[in-house]
Parts: structure tokens; C-alpha cells; sequence
């Protein structure tokens, strides 16, 4: 029996994941799950697991968790240092499924204990690689990735040596707007970038797959996970979402990755692995499918991009000025602060004005170096919104 804490247990991968689990609830003793603000489904899916302990991210909410749990055996608990603490109770695996950079901290926890760490929070990476990567070398700690592209990678590289790869190309569906033109992208609305033509995933990585911020944040992700250089990482345009990853040889072979566009597919590769279980997915009839589509990205189109090759040009601290500036500019289009196509000026002008920072930029990454780092870049991120604003 594997024990679990799936921490961001609410939202889009959180639930994929718990359907799973009750699938093969004699396989699985969960031990913390994390949320926010639906505290009816957090308590709901931790009395019906078993779960030790439930978190919510808010403080204000901890009555409420409290009377939602009452007469179980289920403990309530509330705030960040209380998702952290959770993630120090022994387990086997941890699910990172918290969006945002919110989720480092529970995740070197998780680390720091020796859990394997199941990582859909691409933004732990992105923000704070080689503190991760040390983290779970120091306590012995396997990673597993969830995003798909990454997760497609990892299953083509078994057996491999990462010496003999020469690229690695990821793919993107284009997101909402990958017909539009530059005009339209720039008056399009938050409602309008939410709805994702393949997946069904949180409101901010849809946004961020309309912009390929999200595969701006995955190719980094890319480099982190694999150790490869920026040069060998590729994005593909694939419209049909099915094949999700490529990993090209020295031999000239191309490994793709090919499977339906349903997460439970990588989140059940990792919660499983090393085994391969039979899962709840679609079996892909490609001679129905007929046809798999790839083009090169827009780079006029898609500005994100370009700047996740500077982000790992430019290394160090980078990422987390990065992910933080990102951050708040989609905080800023989601509330119309800001247009969609001013997302990426935001991060750019926040990354051009910290980047000349050395002190900053090279300084040794520790969770209070990249915190401190990812305040200062909201901060400039801010400022740079509000002068949009006018
Ligand atoms: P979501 O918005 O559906 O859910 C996010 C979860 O995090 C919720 O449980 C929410 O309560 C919690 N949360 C939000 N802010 C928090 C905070 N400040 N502190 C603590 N908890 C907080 O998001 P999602 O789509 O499930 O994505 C989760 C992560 O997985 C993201 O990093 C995303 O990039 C990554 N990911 C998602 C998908 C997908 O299909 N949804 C695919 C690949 C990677
Ligand atoms: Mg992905």
C-alpha cells in the first residue's frame, strides 16, 4: 500500500488524481490533502479517503474546514506553514498539484523527507531548479514528472542515455487562439482565453496555454528536469494534442510520445511507477484519427516563448523572476487590468529591469533567497502594471 498527500487536492489535476485513487482505494492510504477556497469538495474527498489531515490555504476559512469535518477523524488545518508542515508527514508519494510557486515550499518538504515527489506544479522547477534538484539529491528523493510533455519525455528516455539525445521536442496545442490574428489576440478577454480546444485544466494554465506562457514555463521546466541544453529543447504547434513529446537521437531516431489528451495518463504513469496499471483512459483509434498535424510556433504571436530562452540565457534567478512577473500580469488580465498581449510585456519589462542585478541574479538559491527574489519581482511586476494602467 502506497501512502499519499496530494497537496492542491481541489483543483483540475487534484481531482484527476483522486479519481484514480478511489478506483484502487485497497492500493492507496492518503494521509493530507491541501485546497482553498471549495472547502465543501476538500472535506467531502478527505472523509471519504480517510485522509489524517485536510488544509486549507486560507486562514480565514479554518472554522469552516473545521464544521465541515466535524465528528470524523479527520483534522482541519489552515494557512501556508500548515500545507507545509502536512507535507512533512511521512508518505511514500506526494502530489505537487498546488498552481503556482505556492507549491515549492510543500514540495521541498516533501523532498526533505525523502517522498517521492509527483510534480505537476511545473512553477517548482521553473523558479527554483537547482534548489529542487538538490533537495531530492540530498535526501535521496525521486522526482517524477506530471505535465504530459514532460511526463512523455521521461517514458521515452527509459532505457536511454541521456548522452545520446540531441533534442527534445515538446508540443503545444496553440491553446485558444491559435487561429487568431495578432489584432484579435491583443482585444481578446480572460473568459475568451480560458476555454482550451483539447484539455480540461485550471483557469490559469488555460490562459497560459493561449499565450504559451504555460510552454514558455514547461521548456524551462525542460532544461531543469532533464539537464539539457536551451539549444536541444523544440516546441512543436500540434493542434490535435495527442502526440506530447518527442526526444530526438544521435542515431537520427525520434521517439514520440503518443496518447489521448487526458491527465489521468501521466498522473497514473507516476502514481504507479515504476509499474505500468491499466488506466481509465481512452484507447486512440489513429486510423480514425487519420491524420497528426505540426507546425513551427509564431514567434510574433506568441512572445512568451522568446523569453523563456533569454529566462535560461540569463540562469540563476531568472526562472523566479520570471514565474513571478508571469504570475501577476495573468493576475492582471484575469481582472482587466491589463491586455492579453501586455502579459508579456509585463514580464519582460520585469525581467529587463532585475536581470542587470548579479547580487541578485546569482545569488545562492535557498527557499528564503527565492522568496525574497520572487516578492521583489511582483513588486517591479506591479509597478510596471500600474504605469500600463495609466
Ligand atoms: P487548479 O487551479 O485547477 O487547482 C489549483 C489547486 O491549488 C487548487 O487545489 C487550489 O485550491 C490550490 N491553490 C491555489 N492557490 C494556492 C495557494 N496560494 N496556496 C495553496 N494552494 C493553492 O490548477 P491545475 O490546473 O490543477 O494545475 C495545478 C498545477 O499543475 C499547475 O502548476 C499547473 O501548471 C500544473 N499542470 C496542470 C495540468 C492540468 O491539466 N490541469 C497539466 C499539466 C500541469
Ligand atoms: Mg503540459
Amino acid at each position: 500500500m502506497k501512502r499519499v498527500s496530494i497537496f492542491g487536492a481541489t483543483g483540475s489535476i487534484g481531482q484527476n488524481t483522486i479519481d484514480l485513487i478511489m478506483r484502487a482505494p485497497d492500493d492507496y492510504k492518503v494521509v493530507a490533502l491541501s485546497g482553498g477556497a471549495n472547502i465543501a469538495q476538500l472535506a467531502k474527498d478527505a472523509i471519504a479517503l480517510d485522509a489524517e489531515v485536510a488544509v486549507t490555504a486560507y486562514e480565514s476559512r479554518f472554522e469552516d474546514l473545521q464544521s465541515a469535518l466535524q465528528g470524523t477523524s479527520v483534522v482541519a488545518a489552515a494557512g501556508a506553514s500548515a500545507i507545509a508542515e502536512a507535507a512533512a508527514r511521512p508518505v511514500d508519494l506526494v502530489m505537487s498539484a498546488i498552481v503556482g510557486a505556492a507549491g515549492l515550499e510543500p514540495g521541498l518538504v516533501a523532498l526533505q523527507q525523502g517522498a517521492t515527489l509527483a510534480l505537476a506544479n511545473k512553477e517548482s522547477l521553473v523558479t527554483a531548479g537547482a534548489l529542487v534538484l538538490r533537495t531530492a539529491k540530498a535526501n535521496q528523493a525521486r522526482l517524477l514528472p506530471v505535465d504530459s510533455e514532460h511526463s512523455a519525455v521521461f517514458q521515452a528516455l527509459i532505457g536511454e542515455d541521456i548522452s545520446a539525445v540531441e533534442r527534445i521536442a515538446i508540443t503545444a496545442s496553440g491553446g485558444a487562439f491559435r487561429d487568431w490574428n495578432l489584432n484579435d489576440m491583443a482585444n481578446a478577454t480572460p473568459e475568451q482565453a480560458a476555454t482550451h480546444p483539447n484539455w480540461d485544466m485550471g483557469q490559469r494554465i488555460t490562459i497560459d496555454s493561449a499565450s504559451m506562457f504555460n510552454k514558455a514555463l514547461e521548456v524551462i521546466e525542460t532544461k531543469e528536469f532533464f539537464g539539457v541544453d536551451p539549444n536541444q529543447i523544440e516546441v512543436l504547434v500540434h493542434p490535435e494534442s495527442l502526440v506530447h513529446a518527442l526526444v530526438g537521437f544521435n542515431d537520427g531516431a525520434l521517439m514520440a510520445h503518443i496518447g489521448p489528451a487526458d491527465m489521468r495518463h501521466a498522473i497514473g504513469y507516476a502514481l504507479h511507477y515504476p509499474d505500468r496499471k491499466t488506466l481509465p483512459v481512452e484507447r486512440l483509434d489513429l486510423a480514425r484519427i487519420g491524420q497528426l498535424n505540426f507546425r513551427a510556433p509564431d514567434p510574433a504571436r506568441y512572445p512568451a516563448l522568446r523569453l523563456a530562452w533569454d529566462v535560461m540565457e540569463i540562469g540563476g534567478m531568472a526562472g523566479c523572476i520570471f514565474n513571478a512577473a508571469k504570475e501577476k500580469a495573468l493576475d492582471a488580465f484575469i481582472a482587466k487590468r491589463i491586455g492579453f498581449l501586455e502579459m508579456a510585456t509585463v514580464v519582460e519589462n520585469t525581467l529587463t529591469k532585475l536581470s542587470g542585478d548579479s547580487g541578485l541574479i546569482l545569488a545562492e538559491m535557498t527557499l528564503d533567497t527565492v522568496k525574497h527574489t520572487d516578492q521583489l519581482a511582483r513588486r517591479i511586476a506591479d509597478e510596471t502594471i500600474q504605469k500600463r494602467e495609466g
